[in-house]
C-alpha cells in the first residue's frame, strides 16, 4: 500500500485499483504561472466573471483572447475548462448587469444572459475559441445554470458555432439533474456545481450562514441527485465532474466517485488530501461508501457512516 500511495502522490488521480479520476483545479483571477505550478491534471472550472470584475465596460474579444491565451499557455498540454460568465445581481459585472431583481438567485444569471445579451456570450465564446486555436490548447467550455435540455442544446450550438469542440453544461439546477440523460445527450460532458445544486435543491440561500445543515453537501437528497447524474453519465459514456466545494472534502470525494463522478475540481490546497484518499480506496470501496451515504437519514449520519467505514488514513 505504501508503494501505491507514493506512486500516486503525483500525476493523474486514481483509486487503489487504478480507476482514473481526473483531479483538477478551480480558478478565478489567480496568476496563471503560479496556478499552473500545482500538481493537477488541468483546470476543471475557470470562473471567468472573476477575470473581469474590475471592468466597467465589456472587454473586447481581443482583450479576452489575450487573457485566455495566457492561461492556456501556462497550462501547456493540460485541459482548461472555461465556464462562461456567471454574472447576476449577486455577482454584478457592470457590463452584464441584469438590473435589480428581487430574487437574484432566481433571476437572469449564468446562461440566462443569452436571453438578454446573446452577443455578449457570443463574443466570449469567440475569444475562447481564438485563444484555443492560437495556443493549440486542450479547451473545454461549459455554461452555468443550464436548467433544461433545450438550454443545453442552445449553448452547444452557440459554442460549436464559435468553433469549440468540447462543450458541456454545469448541472446546478435540480431540473437539469432530473433530466441529466437528456442534458448529456446534447453536450459532451457535465460538471456538477454542488454549491448551487444544494441551494436550489434544499431551497436554502447559500449566502446565509443561518442554514448550514440544509446547505451541507452530505445532504442525502443532494447525493441522490448526484447519483442520478452519475448513472446517466455511465449509461451514455460521458464524463461527469464535480466542481463545487463537495469535491474538496476527501471523504465526500470517495462517495462522489462511488456515485459515478469521473472528475473532481477543487481549490489547490485540497488536492493532496483528495488524491491520497482515492489512492487508498478501490472503486468498489467507493461504491460501498456511496451506498452508506445514500441510505443515511441525515448529513451528519451520512458522514459518520462513511467516516467509520473508510480507511482511517483519510
Ligand atoms: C457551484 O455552484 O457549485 C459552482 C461550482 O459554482 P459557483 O460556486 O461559482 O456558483
Ligand atoms: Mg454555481
Amino acid at each position: 500500500r505504501r508503494a501505491v500511495l507514493a506512486e500516486s502522490a503525483v500525476g493523474p488521480g486514481r483509486t487503489a485499483d487504478g480507476h482514473r479520476v481526473e483531479l483538477l483545479l478551480n480558478l478565478g483571477g489567480e496568476e496563471p504561472e503560479s496556478a499552473a505550478a500545482h500538481d493537477c491534471e488541468g483546470v476543471g472550472l475557470l470562473r471567468t466573471e472573476f477575470l473581469f470584475l474590475d471592468r466597467r465596460t465589456e472587454p473586447t474579444v481581443e482583450e479576452q483572447r489575450t487573457v485566455y491565451a495566457e492561461l492556456f499557455r501556462a497550462f501547456d498540454g493540460r485541459v482548461v475548462t472555461v465556464r462562461t460568465l456567471d454574472a447576476g445581481t449577486d455577482k454584478p459585472l457592470p457590463f452584464a448587469d441584469p438590473g435589480t431583481e428581487p430574487n437574484p438567485a432566481l433571476g437572469v444569471r449564468g446562461f440566462r444572459i443569452a436571453r438578454t445579451a446573446p452577443e455578449l456570450l457570443r463574443r466570449q465564446l469567440t475569444a475562447v475559441a481564438r485563444a484555443a486555436r492560437d495556443t493549440g490548447a486542450h479547451v473545454r467550455v461549459m455554461a452555468p445554470m443550464i436548467a433544461t435540455p433545450e438550454e443545453a442544446e442552445e449553448f452547444a450550438a452557440l459554442a460549436r458555432g464559435a468553433g469549440l469542440t468540447e462543450v458541456g453544461a454545469v448541472i446546478e439546477v435540480p431540473s437539469a439533474a432530473l433530466l441529466a440523460d437528456r442534458v448529456l445527450q446534447r453536450v459532451d460532458f457535465v460538471s456538477i456545481g454542488t454549491n448551487d445544486l444544494s441551494q436550489y435543491t434544499l431551497a436554502a440561500d447559500r449566502t446565509l450562514d443561518t442554514l448550514p445543515d440544509l446547505l451541507d453537501p452530505w445532504q442525502p437528497a443532494l447525493l441522490h441527485l448526484v447519483g442520478r447524474i452519475g448513472a446517466a453519465g455511465r449509461r451514455l459514456g460521458r464524463p461527469v465532474g464535480v466542481c463545487g466545494e463537495a469535491a474538496a472534502d476527501p471523504l465526500l470525494a470517495l462517495v462522489l466517485v462511488g456515485l459515478g463522478v469521473t472528475g473532481l475540481s477543487m481549490a489547490a490546497p485540497a488536492l493532496p488530501a483528495v488524491r491520497h484518499a482515492l489512492a487508498g480506496h478501490s472503486l468498489r470501496d467507493c461504491r460501498d461508501l456511496a451506498a452508506l451515504a445514500l441510505e443515511a437519514a441525515t448529513p451528519r449520519r451520512a458522514r459518520a457512516a462513511v467516516r467509520d467505514a473508510a480507511d482511517p488514513a483519510v
